[in-house]
């Protein structure tokens, strides 16, 4: 058992400290006549969201549940219509349907709108639907709210179908296919004027790009703490930033701030333990960042939980342990969000497994009074000045 405040993914064993063991993959696919009592508008709407194209799982009974819960039989004898990666108008909709474009249209505005399993964008003839992969994607825009006064029953049921369903691990063979698409801040106050830093502290620089800040709930967290394992982390640090930021403001998903109370948050966010990462995007495309920790983000249980290779950009910074500063107390493996470091504190041994190390420098904060720890440039940051030439955020 890992002691009270730290990850349910370390564990403490006989004086070592570490990662607990990686899960397997264990989802068993199925064919449509395993399920001879499921609809067939449910099959069909599971087959969509099974598909390749939205690196989804096989069909399994885990996906079967989602389904079920998710649509009902008349929304997924609709909704099936729209295929993976396709985007249709309620026209193209109600003729694949063979129903009339009055009881189509309804029915795919609820699931835009009120479920937000579906997107719509466009008006009048030009209204596209179109759908997303499960995650990420549609759990994503299901659960993107300000207030977690807005969840229902209904939206706890589907954090506990979805939670099953990520937990079969069904993504392991496409999470490691994927080009990283975000990265982590080092902490400030252990990157200390390195020319090539952009560590945590150095934020505001990296927010005056931007003119709009929104921020929402964490999604993440919003499904762990309705499966009953919340880390108790705070959940208002999700931000979308400059034209992001106005379209989810507008759509109600995010709320309005004001660049000094998002530095704020994300200042609050590092005491908390939890880590800051960006989106590396031309700020004139929007862009966002999270704030995580790693018992609750999906992308970080990847990597900690599954053992495989996630969509997180190599880290710029890597801890170095100094052997004659090392007490072998284990702090920084307690620290780590990643299970990236396992102490021995008994038989005095430290390993550091730069495979899972986003370089977010939590064990080097820990670290203290002892001073072991040095966050120190990896090879090719060189490449990283250049990329900020280029406008790129991180
Ligand atoms: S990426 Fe991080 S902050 Fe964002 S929803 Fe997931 S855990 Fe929450
Ligand atoms: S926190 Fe510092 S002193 Fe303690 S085990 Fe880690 S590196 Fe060694
Ligand atoms: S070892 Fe862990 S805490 Fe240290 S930088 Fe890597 S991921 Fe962060």
């Amino acid at each position: 058992m890992a002691p009270k405040g730290v990850s349910r993914l370390i564990r403490v064993t006989d004086g070592v400290i570490g990662p607990v063991e990686p899960k397997k993959k264990t989802v068993k696919a199925k064919t449509r006549a395993d399920y001879p009592g499921v609809s067939a508008a449910h099959l069909d709407i599971a087959e969509v969201y099974a598909s390749p194209k939205l690196a989804g799982p096989p069909l399994c009974d885990e996906l079967i549940a989602l389904m079920q819960h998710t649509f009902t039989e008349e929304e997924a004898s609709i909704a099936r219509h729209i295929g993976p990666r396709a985007r249709e108008t309620a026209q193209s909709v109600a003729a694949a349907a063979h129903r009339p474009v009055e009881e189509v249209r309804p029915v795919l505005e609820r699931l835009a709108n009120e479920k937000c399993v579906l997107l719509a964008f466009g008006s009048g003839e030009n209204r596209f639907y179109a759908n997303l992969p499960l995650a990420a994607g549609t759990f994503e825009m299901v659960l993107m709210r300000t207030s977690m006064e807005t969840l229902t029953d209904w939206h706890r049921r589907f954090c506990e179908l979805f939670a099953a369903l990520y937990e079969t691990g069904f993504g392991v063979d496409y999470w490691g296919k994927r080009p990283p698409s975000v990265k982590y801040l080092p902490m400030g106050q252990v990157i200390q004027s390195h020319p090539a830093a952009y560590p945590s502290d150095k934020l505001e620089e990296i927010f005056d790009r931007y003119d709009s800040f929104g921020v929402t709930l964490c999604q993440c967290r919003i499904v762990e703490e309705m499966v009953g394992r919340g880390c108790g982390k705070p959940k208002e640090v999700c931000m979308a930033l400059g034209i992001s930021a106005d379209r989810l403001i507008q759509a109600g998903k995010f709320r309005r701030i004001e660049k000094k109370e998002a530095l704020e948050i994300k200042a609050e966010a590092e005491v908390q333990g939890l880590v800051t990462w960006i989106t590396s995007l031309d700020p004139k495309l929007g862009g966002s960042s999270c704030s995580c920790c790693g018992d609750c983000c999906h992308m970080m249980r990847i990597i900690s939980e599954f053992n495989v290779p996630g969509i997180i950009a190599p880290p710029h910074f890597m801890p170095c342990f100094d052997p004659t500063e090392c007490t072998h107390c284990g702090k920084c493996a307690l620290a780590c969000p990643m299970g990236a470091i396992t102490v021995d504190t008994r038989n005095k041994s430290l390993q550091h497994d730069p495979r899972r190390c986003i370089g977010c420098a939590q064990c080097a904060v820990a670290c203290t009074p002892f001073k072991a720890v040095v966050m120190e440039a990896v090879p090719g940051v060189e490449d990283f000045k250049q990329d900020r030439s280029r406008g790129l955020t991180a």
